[in-house]
């Protein structure tokens, strides 16, 4: 089971839209284990397929420590995930990213999320999620449709930012 390499901000397949996962057969399930693998070296919180290249819509969510993750069953790998449900107020909350390394933010997002998905079984599983756990799910989903929170950063600062981020194209 290899880590595999993250692909990193300029990279096109990070702004390419995901395919949905059509059949949950062994090689998704491979592709996981290989994503909670690689998200555990990395130490990251989350990890979505475009970040290693596979542009279908799978993402694992990798938090250790979160006390709200104590009702989920881990591992925890989502595929096809949705977002059906937005609620409470905006927060803002730093974020980074694993294909934007060295580069955190403020963003803001709702506390509250209602997320659907399926699991390896190909149950579908509908829960909510809020706080820094309701983040991860928004930041990952985003990336299944080609968006990166530094897309969502005020102008000002992504002014700021655009000579880090032009670094990474050179
Ligand atoms: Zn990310």
């Amino acid at each position: 089971m290899p880590v595999l390499e993250i692909r990193l901000y300029g990279d096109a397949v990070l702004r390419e839209k995901a395919v949905p996962i059509r059949t949950i057969d062994d090689d998704v399930r491979a592709l996981a284990s290989d994503m909670l693998e690689t998200v555990a070296e990395a130490e990251g919180v989350g990890l979505a397929g475009p970040q290693i290249g596979v542009s279908r819509r799978i993402i694992v969510v990798h938090p250790p420590n979160f006390e709200e993750d104590g009702e989920r069953e881990s591992p925890s790998v989502y595929v096809n995930p949705e977002i059906v449900q937005r609620a409470g107020p905006q927060e803002s909350a730093e974020e980074g990213c694993l294909s934007i390394p060295g580069i955190y933010e403020q963003v803001k997002r709702p506390r509250h999320v209602r997320v659907r998905a399926l699991d390896l079984d190909g149950k579908t599983v509908e829960f909510d999620a809020e706080g820094m756990l309701g983040r991860i799910f928004q930041h990952e989903i985003d990336h299944l449709d080609g968006v990166l929170f530094v897309d969502k950063i005020g102008p000002m600062r992504r002014a700021l930012l655009k000579k880090q981020l032009r670094a990474f194209l050179e």
